[in-house]
Formats: C-alpha cells, sequence, structure tokens
C-alpha cells in the first residue's frame, strides 16, 4: 500500500520508523516522508511536534484534563460521547462528588447512577458506566486496568474508549480515532468520502497507528489530534489560519477543505406520537412512570404515556382508558410539544389532571407520586421535563 500522505510526515517529525506489523501481519516498512507527487519532503519538518507544540499552548483547561487518573477519564470519555463538551463540563465533577471511585459507583443503584446522569442524555451509558464500574470492582480490585485490552472488555469500552485512557492517562502507545481525528486525517490527505464510511473508517485507524507509533508522547499526540479536530479543524468552519498543519494539509492546499470529509447521509427520522398525561395532586405532586429498561429513554421517568397513532384526535376520555387512568381523572388537553431524537421525530400530545386526596387508585401499574421537591432524584428524559414544563408541572 502506497504510504505517500502528510500524516507519515507527521508521524516521521517525532520518530523515524513505525511499528513492526500491520493489522494484516505485514511488515511495516519505515515511515518515510515521500509526500505527495511534486512535494517530496516538503513539510517533513516535525508537524506533529508543531501540533503538540500547539496543544500546549491552546489546550481548553476541562475539569477532565486538571488531574489524571483512569476512572476520571473513563467517566469523561463516556460522557463525551454525542454530548456537547460544555454540558459534560457541567456534569463531570458532580458525578464524581457522587461516585468518587469505581466502587462508589459500583455500589450504588441503577436509579442513582442514572438520575446523576440526567442532562447528559443516552442513557445508556450510564448503564454501560455503571457496569463497567462492577467490573472494576470485581475484576481488577477496584482500580481501573492500564492494559487496552483489559481495558476493552469493560462493558461500554470500545477501541477508542480503551486506546483514550490507556494513551493519555498510562502513555501507552496505542491510536485512537473518533470523528475529529478522522477529519483531521480525511482533510490532511485530502481522502474522499464519509467519515462513516466503512473503508473511511479502516483507513483512519490505519493512519492512527502510524501517528501514534511515531508520537514521542502518545498520550499528548492523541489528545493533540482530538483537540485540533474539536476546536480549530471543526466540522463547518475550520480555522486554517490558526492551523498548526496547515502546511501540510492536502485539502488546504487544493481549495477543498468545505467538500472532505463528503456529508454523511442523513437517515430519516420515524415519527412517533405519544400521548401522555400531566396529572398533578392538589399538594404539588406529580405521577410518574418508569419507561422499559430497553428501547427510547429505557428505564428513565415521565408521565403517563403511551403511543398512539390517533394522537391528537382523541377525546380526553379515551385518552384516559388508553392510558388506564381511573374514570374519575378530569383530563383536558394542553397542546403539543414536538421532540427529536437522532433516530425518531416525536410529537407529545399533552393533557393534564388535577387529582384531590392521595390518588391513591392512580397508583397503578407501577406508577407513582413524587413530591415536586423530589423530582430530581428521577432519572426523567430531557423529553419529559419539556413535557412537564409545558403542563406547568
Ligand atoms: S489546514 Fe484547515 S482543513 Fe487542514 S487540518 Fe488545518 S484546520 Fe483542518
Amino acid at each position: 500500500m502506497k504510504r505517500s500522505d502528510a500524516t507519515q510526515r507527521m508521524a516521521k517529525s517525532t520518530r523515524k520508523t513505525a511499528p513492526n506489523a500491520t493489522n494484516d501481519g505485514r511488515t511495516k516498512k519505515p515511515l518515510r516522508a515521500v509526500g505527495r507527487a511534486g512535494s517530496r519532503n516538503r513539510g517533513s519538518d516535525g508537524a506533529t511536534e508543531l501540533l503538540v507544540a500547539w496543544f500546549q499552548a491552546a489546550a481548553r483547561d476541562l475539569p477532565w484534563r486538571r488531574a489524571r487518573d483512569g476512572y476520571r477519564a473513563l467517566v469523561s470519555e463516556l460522557m463525551l460521547q454525542q454530548t456537547q463538551v460544555s454540558r459534560v463540563v457541567e456534569k463531570f465533577e458532580p458525578f464524581l462528588a457522587r461516585f468518587p471511585t469505581p466502587a462508589a459507583l459500583a455500589a450504588a443503584t441503577e436509579d442513582e447512577v442514572l438520575a446523576a446522569w440526567q442532562g447528559l442524555g443516552y442513557y445508556r451509558r450510564a448503564r454501560l458506566l455503571h457496569a463497567a464500574a462492577k467490573a472494576v470492582v470485581e475484576r481488577h480490585a477496584g482500580e481501573v486496568p492500564t492494559d487496552p485490552e483489559a481495558l476493552r472488555a469493560l462493558p461500554g469500552v470500545g477501541r477508542y474508549t480503551a486506546g483514550a485512557v490507556s494513551s493519555i492517562v498510562f502513555g501507552a502507545r496505542e491510536p485512537i480515532v473518533d470523528g475529529n481525528v478522522t477529519r483531521v486525517f480525511q482533510r490532511v490527505e485530502a481522502r474522499e468520502g464519509s467519515a462513516s464510511d466503512t473503508a473511511v473508517q479502516a483507513w483512519a485507524w490505519e493512519r492512527a497507528e502510524a501517528f501514534v507509533a511515531a508520537a514521542r508522547a502518545p498520550g499528548v499526540a492523541n489528545e493533540a489530534l482530538m483537540e485540533l479536530g474539536a476546536t480549530v479543524c471543526t466540522p463547518a468552519t475550520p480555522r486554517c489560519g490558526a492551523c498548526p498543519l496547515r502546511a501540510q494539509c492536502a485539502a488546504f492546499a487544493a481549495g477543498r477543505v468545505d467538500e472532505i470529509p463528503a456529508p454523511k447521509k442523513r437517515v430519516a427520522r420515524k415519527d412517533l406520537v405519544l400521548v401522555t398525561a400531566c396529572v398533578r395532586r392538589t399538594d404539588g405532586a406529580v405521577l410518574l412512570e418508569q419507561r422499559p429498561r430497553g428501547g427510547l429513554w429505557g428505564g428513565l421517568w415521565q408521565p403517563p404515556a403511551v403511543e398512539s397513532a390517533d394522537g391528537a384526535d382523541l377525546a380526553p376520555r379515551a385518552v384516559g382508558e388508553l392510558l388506564g387512568l381511573p374514570a374519575t381523572a378530569a383530563l383536558a388537553a394542553v397542546g403539543e410539544v414536538p421532540f427529536m431524537t437522532t433516530h425518531r421525530a416525536v410529537r407529545f400530545v399533552v393533557f393534564v389532571a388535577k387529582v384531590r386526596g392521595s390518588g391513591a387508585a392512580f397508583a397503578a401499574r407501577g406508577r407513582v407520586w413524587v413530591a415536586a421537591d423530589a423530582l430530581g432524584e428521577f432519572a426523567l428524559s430531557n423529553a419529559a421535563k419539556r413535557v412537564l414544563a409545558s403542563a406547568r408541572v
């Protein structure tokens, strides 16, 4: 395979030989700064060092960078998957204050973990982190393992997370590839295709291996690459003028930064209509139910809701029957609340009802009355919070 690209030039800048074997078992040749056609040796001037120097000057002050250990790294990496950094910044230290060690997290109930995860979305990750903490306690005496293979054996830890934790915290020479890294590689080498293409992914991992194999400090180099993708080489408006890799960047040289990577193919969202009732007692308590464990918002709490294609056409009495509420429930329509998830366009058709007395008949089907000041102890999806807010509950 031809290895004539700028990533190799980045690699060559800090070490002159590549690792000894490729994924398919072939012996790797030493990395050579052969460059693109017509640019032999041009730019082989320490691009990785430039990248690392840039990172050391420009790195964001993020909570998980202030103190490093395997547990903090594991928590931050799981939180950061598909979630904005600003949101993780808010949630990271409070979560660690609540669960300061793998043992503390392992000992918590799932509801406690989900409640602490509120605001981060994608609750499946919270469950996986919880399971990972239990595995760390059971298999590794409560210490997050340093070995990448042992890390990958933990629930929720894939090749990227294992690479990030083991290289950044423990200095292992492990590659990492996420969306940011793939985008930087693609642009630096003007590699066509969408970042989510399987072939592009395989190519990016190969490039990441070569990159980290040649780096003087693997963890710092990996983190620098991710930071560049997150803050400079961004999807829509990259700041090429501030980029330490500008001289090596083929997409920049060709004026093709806007075209690479190719946009993702959009997947149409499925429509989902949920008829929901926000039922409140006169003392302010709210009726909640827990969603089934699997699927959308699995295990989270919500006002009683049921899927119905008839949605807004339903009369209040029919809604009460559909939701299995007592016949005494005087439901009134409030309106609709739209909510988008990655795969679904959800439309909540919202009804409200007030209940006098204890409302014991409503606490059937696993439903519970929750005092208004105790709502924070229940893991509610953002959608459920928005529904409750629409009903002023
Ligand atoms: S020069 Fe621009 S496109 Fe190229 S790596 Fe830097 S920020 Fe990305």
